[in-house]
């Protein structure tokens, strides 16, 4: 019996199986069979038909605890999801200043904003979809608002900023990340209140 109180090693050569397993390696089926041990008493595991069958012991037919399988499952489906989303951070309103040789950007409140993307495809961020996601976050009207969007190049010496005005900038933006893969931190200048008035003739 599987003495084995740690994971998936129960003895033996045993083959490690990502998720949850549908099918041995001999191309037997799983079987869900339940631990009579004193270590993990009632402890489900799978294993294929044939190891179940002949109840083998230390072979390499496939065996693994189900809670495992399964948290094994979830980690797998959080990474694609990580994988899947494009996450953008910004600072909402700030200036920049000149700091020597660079300029930094100084913002006017400390809170940092995030917006995320269903998305991995960096060609389905637009200018205007990325402006209508920021002014839907802070909840104003992107037809009264004029905002600047801009970032500091990491790679770029000295530091300054460029701003970003089409799709072109967007992915420029995106695809400007440093060794590790961090992308820059958005700076968004509120410009000024767009006045609406009426034409009267
Ligand atoms: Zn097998």
């Amino acid at each position: 019996m599987y003495d084995s109180s740690s994971s998936t090693t129960g003895g033996g050569i045993r083959v490690r199986t990502p998720g949850i397993p549908i099918k041995g390696w001999c191309g037997e089926r799983i079987k869900e069979l339940i631990s009579k041990t004193n270590l993990n008493p009632y402890r489900r595991y799978d294993r294929c038909r044939y190891a179940a069958q002949m109840k083998l012991e230390n072979d390499n037919h496939i065996f693994k605890w189900v809670d495992e399988a399964f948290t094994d499952e979830i980690q797998q489906l959080d990474y694609q999801m990580c994988l899947s989303s494009t996450n953008i951070h910004f600072d909402y309103d700030g200036h920049y200043s000149k700091c020597g040789d660079d300029y930094e950007w100084i913002p006017t409140d400390a809170r940092l904003y995030a917006i995320s993307f269903r998305t991995s495809s960096l060609e389905e961020i637009t200018y205007s979809l990325l402006k209508e996601r920021i002014c839907r976050k802070m909840g104003i009207d992107p037809f009264t608002k004029r905002l600047n969007l801009s970032f500091i190049p990491l790679a770029v010496e000295p530091k300054r900023q460029s701003y970003i005005l089409d799709d072109e900038d967007v992915f420029v933006y995106q695809t400007s990340m440093d060794k590790e893969q961090r992308r820059n931190i958005l700076h968004l200048e509120d410009i000024q209140e767009l006045e609406i008035v009426q034409i009267t003739e």
